[in-house]
């Protein structure tokens, strides 16, 4: 695998390919980013990934200073993986002066759930991508579905520029006890840890109530998110939201979507001590 800061070179060793599948990351790999790189080897070739903690993407108060840094562990384990590039740009190649011009996502997507509980996130993140992507140039870039919100900003950032990208989603790899592998499940304490699985199980009882209704209607989904809110608070969760959406824009269903079996996914963003985690389920 070859170990690429530096744009120009990375353009120099991708120059002519025009098949090149992407995965961007922040690092600090597990079996859900792993699974990412296999997807991509099935949509494309050769694979680059990306290690890039992005401090654009972060709130003032948020954890870019103490975010997961393994760059050593990161390489080996891409190594095995038969990744053709890694692309890990320090700051200052990637900013060299401050990111001034930025993708600011609509705020109908992007300063609803994530974007309001963490303004400018996205923003950030479109940005991000977007500047990868032009290092890059690849043919397909996956995404996971853990952050369900960011894949479909993304795409619509792509459709909407028409970027000559296609953006790929790939599922959520969860521990055994069901909990989303997640970078930040390291800041877990261990009764944290033994407690975490129950957010996802959370999302698996309100998905539950809602397929157990005879009668849909927006009322009786707000009291379903209300109590699942109310039981996490009651086990010591600090949840920022439990959302039942429309999985085609994200928007709150209405009577009418609902009655004629508008496909839904249930978000979730909670914080269990100072770590905060978040999930989702489609319906
Ligand atoms: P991150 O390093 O957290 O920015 O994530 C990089 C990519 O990996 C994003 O597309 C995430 O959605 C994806 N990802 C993170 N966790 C998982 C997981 N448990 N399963 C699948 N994909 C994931």
């Amino acid at each position: 695998m070859k170990i690429i800061s530096d744009i120009q070179e990375l353009r120099d060793h991708l120059r002519g390919q025009n098949r090149a599948s992407f995965v961007p990351t922040m690092g600090n790999l597990h079996e859900g980013h792993l699974s990412l790189m296999r997807l991509a080897r099935q949509h494309g070739d050769p694979v680059v990934a990306s290690i890039f903690v992005n401090r654009l993407q972060f709130g003032p108060n948020e954890d870019f200073e103490s975010y997961p840094r393994t760059m050593q562990d990161d390489i080996e384990k891409l190594e095995r993986e038969g990744v053709y590039i890694l692309f890990a740009p320090t700051e200052r190649e990637l900013y060299p002066q401050p990111q001034e011009y930025r993708v600011d996502p609509p705020h109908q997507l992007g300063d609803i759930l994530e974007g309001e509980f963490r303004p400018g996130f996205f923003k950030g993140v479109c940005t991000v991508v977007l500047k990868l992507f032009s290092c890059v140039q690849p043919k397909v870039a996956i995404f996971g579905k853990k952050d369900y919100q960011q894949l479909m900003i993304l795409r619509q950032m792509a459709k909407q520029f028409a970027l000559p990208v296609d953006i790929i989603p790939g599922e959520t790899i969860r521990a055994e006890d069901g909990l989303a592998l997640s970078s930040r499940n390291s800041f877990l304490s261990v009764q944290e840890r033994d407690e975490a699985p129950e957010l996802q199980k959370a999302l698996r009882e309100v998905r539950e109530k809602i397929l157990q209704l005879n009668v849909y209607s927006t009322n009786t989904l707000s009291e379903i998110e209300k109590i699942a809110v109310a039981q996490l608070t009651g086990r010591g969760w600090q949840p920022d939201y439990i959302a039942i959406r429309q999985q085609s824009d994200l928007a709150p269903p209405s009577n009418e979507s609902l009655q004629s079996g508008e496909p839904l996914v249930i978000l979730t963003a909670a914080k269990l001590g100072k770590t905060r985690l978040i999930d989702n389920l489609e319906v």
